[in-house]
């Protein structure tokens, strides 16, 4: 008796049923308010061990791990199908069929696994308990299983947790395993639940960001708080190896405009068109992160060894943008050059011959132990000068510190001249730390494409497509883009975009948006146009059009300007430039539309 009671003890106070997540899955999918969603994680954060929460808070973002550290769930569908036939014993021809049916074999799962239930006599519910530790211990092994045999060892792991899962379970499994899991469940809104589930207090609240801007791990933020509490958060510290998110720049439309915002002075410098690099340095281990955070060290050798030269300290994390060079005339190359490396597992060596790049610095967060992110932007620039020794691949960031506009105008010219998009203005008071993930007015861009057409290039999210006609049968005609409302965390419709790709291309996107694809508007997509196909929110595209216009159709800052009016993009057109460096969450804001839109009236009128 004793005994029995031992045990159950130990099952509610270490190991927690996996049926608490896909309930609250559950009840995540059946709203798309965003304040219900935190809700729902505020309940299930509440019961959820310490010991467990980083795990939990893993499954719930579809993944094991942060994705900086680059270990990735995924199966592909057929090995999925082979694990759902042998928990259920039905053929998988069937199971096919069934998923031609409903086009989610998560819902295939749960059909099939209620039946086979229905069918066995025992009682299912009392004997087996599937607990997250187990889900997360098998899912583990199924992405880190390698070599001969991986594939059936991986239908073994995800069988097992068939056999063990009730219906509702089976369902969520074979999403997060398949990579569809698609909760729509933003990092922010997490950080929300976690900050009303462990405190309330909105000061909380901005400690959990603190930590989660320099340490964007949100698994190891929600075991620090379940366990220490706030001190714990108050303790999270820059980490070597950890990536930091980055400072991005807010934008305005003139020079003068940009000085005036500085306070009359400010630091300006050339503005880098390649792929922005964060780089640390702890002795002979060295990590390369992108802006998205994804760990670029081994497509990047030549810059590993490039940084390694040139530091003249222990220990440093570093901010820069690597763009390619020619290697016979010096000269800055299109960013497009660089974009052939990323992606590559193989022919890197070949890769780094054909497009070398030079590594521009430009900030430095953290020196020999020191967190440098709360000195004023001077005083990093001067440290980074003091360690950096340049050299034919590491070279600082062009600079002039100035307060003379004529001067100022004469370097973005020169900028343009020597192959830069145009300049980043810093600010140097005492005020400019370095804001880890925040769009602020410390650093201001200021692109030449201001003077044409629509003012900037938009980064927008395809979310669904309409079907191709004439030439275009059997691909897609034009794709639907939106923009990011983070205030209501959704994506709104802003044009249709069909122009500026390539034939290549044009043939390809119905295979290119193949895993994207759901069967009825995605929850944080808000659009009064009823597309052919819909996507989950994934994919950013960088566009150029002619002009912003009120539009009656879209919903992209609707009744912000005028009521009953939305904002499109005429004449879009794609650059050639997929921005898969942004998450959705980073492709241009609705009110980043607003501005843009306001200043074009400003300029014709
Ligand atoms: P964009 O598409 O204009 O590069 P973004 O959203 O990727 O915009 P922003 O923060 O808005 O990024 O613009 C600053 C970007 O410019 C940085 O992310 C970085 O990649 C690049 N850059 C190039 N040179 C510099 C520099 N000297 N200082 C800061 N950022 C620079």
């Amino acid at each position: 008796m004793k005994n029995k009671t031992l045990k159950y003890l130990r099952v509610i106070i270490r190991d927690m049923e996996y049926a608490a997540i896909a309930e609250t899955y559950s009840l995540v999918e059946s709203t798309t308010k965003r304040l219900e969603m935190t809700d729902y994680l505020v309940e299930l954060f509440k019961k959820t061990p310490p010991d467990v929460i980083d795990k939990v808070i893993y499954l719930t973002q579809g993944k094991l791990y942060p994705d900086y550290m680059g270990i990735e769930l995924g199966i592909a569908e057929k090995l999925a199908i082979k694990a759902v036939s042998r928990t259920t014993g039905i053929r998988e021809s069937e199971i096919n069929e069934l998923l031609k049916k409903h086009g989610d074999l998560g819902l295939v799962a749960e059909e099939t696994i209620k039946k086979k239930r229905q069918m066995t006599l025992f009682s299912f519910e009392e004997e087996k308990k599937l607990t997250v530790e187990k889900v997360y211990e098998n899912f583990d092994k199924m992405a880190r299983v390698e070599g001969g045999g991986s594939q059936e060892k991986k239908i073994q792991y995800l069988a097992e947790l068939l056999n063990l899962a009730s219906p509702l379970e089976a369902k969520y499994i074979i999403r997060t395993v398949e990579g569809k899991l698609r909760l729509g469940i933003a990092d922010m809104t997490i950080l929300d639940a976690l900050s009303i589930a462990f405190g309330g207090s909105k000061e909380l609240r901005s400690f959990v960001e603190r930590a989660y801007n320099i340490h964007p791990d949100l698994g190891s933020i929600a075991k620090r708080l379940a366990k220490e509490g706030i001190e714990g958060v108050k303790n999270i510290k820059i980490e070597l190896g950890i990536p930091i998110r980055a400072m991005l720049a807010e934008r305005l439309p003139s020079l003068e405009e940009i000085l005036a915002k500085m306070g009359g002075k400010a630091a300006f410098e050339y503005k880098y068109d390649g792929m922005r690099i964060q780089a640390h340095i702890g002795g002979e281990k060295i990590w390369l992160y992108s802006r998205r955070l994804e760990n670029l060290t081994e497509q990047f050798p030549d810059v590993v060894e490039a940084i390694k030269g040139a530091f003249k300290g222990d220990e440093g994390i570093f901010d820069g943008e690597a763009v390619p060079v020619d290697i016979n005339t010096g000269e800055l190359l299109p960013f497009q050059v660089v974009s052939h490396r990323r992606g590559r597992k193989y022919g890197i060596e070949k890769a780094m011959e054909e497009y070398p790049v030079v590594l521009f610095l430009f900030d430095i967060l953290y020196l020999n132990g020191e967190d440098l992110t709360s000195k004023p932007y001077p005083e990093r620039r001067k440290i980074l000068e003091s360690v950096i020794h340049e050299t034919d691949r590491v070279k600082l960031a062009t600079q002039i510190v100035s307060s003379n506009i004529e001067e100022i105008k004469k370097f973005f010219n020169k900028a343009i001249e020597d192959g830069c998009e145009g300049l980043v203005a810093k600010n140097v008071g005492e005020e400019s730390i370095y804001r880890a993930g925040a769009r602020e007015f410390l650093w201001i861009k200021y692109k030449r494409e201001y003077k044409v057409e629509i003012g900037d290039t938009v980064d927008l999210v395809a979310v669904g497509a309409f079907a191709g006609k004439g030439k275009r049968r059997g691909t897609y005609g034009a794709l639907l883009m939106a923009a990011y409302n983070p205030e209501k965390d959704r994506f709104e419709t802003v044009c249709k975009l069909g122009s500026g790709f390539t034939d290549e291309q044009l043939a390809y996107l119905p295979k290119k948006f193949e895993a994207l694809l759901i069967d009825k508007k995605h929850p944080r997509v808000w659009s009064e146009l009823d597309a052919d196909y819909w996507f989950v929110p994934k994919t950013v595209l960088e566009v150029i059009g002619a002009e912003i216009t009120l539009s009656p159709t879209h919903t992209c800052a609707r009744d912000v300007i005028e009521k009953g009016a939305g904002l499109a993009i005429r004449f879009p057109r794609f650059t050639g430039r997929w921005r898969d460096d942004k998450s959705p969450e980073e492709a241009t804001t609705t009110k980043e539309l607003v501005e843009m839109y306001k200043n074009q009236i400003k300029k014709i009128g």
